[in-house]
Parts: C-alpha cells; structure tokens; sequence
C-alpha cells in the first residue's frame, strides 16, 4: 500500500532548541469534510480545527483521544474534532447561520472553546478550557499552552483546496538535552515559521515546507505517522446512547415504521432499532412508573 499522504511529522529545530510538528491532511480532511454539505467559513474552521487536534497530539505522549469541543449559543452551535493515538481523525460542526465571509470565534454569542485528553488505560479526562478572547483558533490554541503548560507557542493553521495544515513549535525546555540552547533560537524560528505562505503549508511536501524555513536551524524530522479518517461509532455504543435517553426519549424516537433510527453524524452510519431491539436495549431500566398507561 501506498504511504498515505496524511501525516504527522515530529521535528527538532537542534540550533534553535525548539521542537515542533507538522500535520497535513488530504483524504482524512476530505472525507470530514464531505459528510455535509458545509458552507465554506465553517469547512474551513473546521478543516483548520482537525489539522491541530491531530498536531495537538502530536505534542504529547498520548494514549487515548485528544479533542477540540467548540460551542455557542450563536451560529456555531457545535464544533467537534478528535485524533486517536491510533492516528484516526474525525469531526463536525454544526451551524445555524447563512453564508459568511469567515467565523470569527470571539464574535459568537457565548462561545465556549475545551481541549480534552482522554487517557484510555487509565481512564482519566483532562479538560483545559480556552477563554475565547480572540477570533482566530490558532492564536486561542496559544493561550491553551501558555496558560495550561507555561509554554509559549506558535501555531498556523490552514485549510483550502481539499487540504488542512497545521504547524506547531514550541521552545525546549532549558537542559533539553540537546548542548546548549541558543538564546535568540525560539524568536529566531517564530520568524522563520512567520515567512510561511498558507499555500506553502498546505501544499508542499513536509520536508520541503521544514527546508524552506529551517535550513540553517539543523532541522532533524524526530518521528512521523499516518493520519486517516476514522469512526469509532457501533451499534453497542448507540445502544448506550439510546440507553443513556432513557425509555421514554428511546421510544418517543420510535418511527412510523416501528424502528427507531440513529445516523452517527461522524461518520454517516445508520443504525436500526426495532421494537424488539429497543426492548432489548432498555431491558435492564426500570419503566418509568405510570409512563406505559398514556399512550
Ligand atoms: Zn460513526
């Protein structure tokens, strides 16, 4: 099989003592994006949100998910992007308003922005909540890690032309354990990565986007993976979902036809319920008291 052309690639600028990531997607960006029919301000946030939760984990050791969550009582009701340690990608936003030039987060009515890591052997979630005071993801993203961790950063993010990009670098921490660290490095490689076209992102191979900008910082790639488009949605899990309604929410989606039917909106899956199933599904609940003598 071909080397899938979404990737992750983990860098090390050694001059400059600043490490980094670089994430472009094609196909796993394509197939989010085409699970609706997104007007093209919110495909672009959207394409730029799923490029950084994939470098997002690229920054940590990560067992799990990592996921992007923006809400608002405004337009943007929901945005929704995660990147397994598996390297699965998916995600989706929801949006009420009409065409728009670009989505400015600040400007939503009540916008909410959580970056949560989902530690699967353990079992333990970590939210970080980002207060929304600038209108660009990327720059919110920023005050993530500054707040958070400590630790300046700088983050481009992009998305055009059935492609999503994403570049992180951050500072090593002093006694890296890479000799000594330069003093004027990280100013350095934020104006070197500062020269860099959206197009360049999104469009040049990897190694050529970090020659470009990096070829006097003895630019080392320190680790690379694929990134695909990928569901985790099952029958089992929506049966915890439906579950999760209750029984008088699970059998007031019961159709016409005796079934109730959930489509994962990741992925598009329908998933079919008869009543047998459903009565399956609720066994174990108890009936509401009184709730089975009204209909
Ligand atoms: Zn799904």
């Amino acid at each position: 099989m071909d080397k899938p052309k979404d990737r992750l690639h983990r860098f090390l600028l050694e001059r400059a003592g600043v490490s980094g990531v670089l994430v472009q997607l094609e196909e796993a960006w394509q197939e989010v994006a085409k699970r609706s029919d997104y007007e093209p301000a919110v495909a672009s946030l959207l394409g730029q949100a799923l490029a950084a939760t994939a470098a997002l984990s690229g920054t940590i050791r990560l067992s799990g998910s990592l996921s992007l969550h923006i809400r608002s009582k405004g337009d943007l009701s929901l945005l929704y992007t995660e990147c397994n340690d598996d390297g699965r990608l998916r995600g989706l936003a929801r949006w009420r308003g009409g065409a728009a030039e670009a989505i400015d987060l600040a400007e939503l009515a009540e916008p909410l922005l959580a970056i949560t890591i989902d530690n699967a052997s353990t079992g333990q979630r970590q939210q970080g909540l980002v207060p929304v005071e600038h209108g660009a993801l990327a720059q919110l993203i920023e005050g993530y890690f500054e707040r958070s961790e400590q630790l300046p950063s700088r983050i481009y993010l992009a998305c055009g032309g059935g492609r999503a990009a994403a570049l992180i670098l951050q500072p090593l921490a002093q006694g890296g354990g890479i000799g000594e660290t330069d003093p004027d490095g990280w100013n350095r490689a934020r104006h070197l990565a500062a020269t860099l076209s959206e197009e360049e992102l999104l469009q040049l191979p990897a190694e050529q986007v970090l020659l470009r900008l990096f070829h006097e910082e003895n630019v080392q790639l320190t680790g690379e993976r694929g990134l695909f488009f990928g569901c985790q949605c099952s029958r089992d899990r929506v049966a915890a979902v439906l579950r999760n309604l209750g029984r008088d929410e699970s059998e007031a989606a019961l159709q016409p036809d005796g079934r109730v039917e959930v489509t994962c909106e990741f992925c598009n899956t329908r998933y079919h319920f008869d009543r047998v199933d459903l009565e399956q599904v609720l066994r174990d609940l108890p009936g509401t008291p009184g709730s089975d003598s009204t209909h």
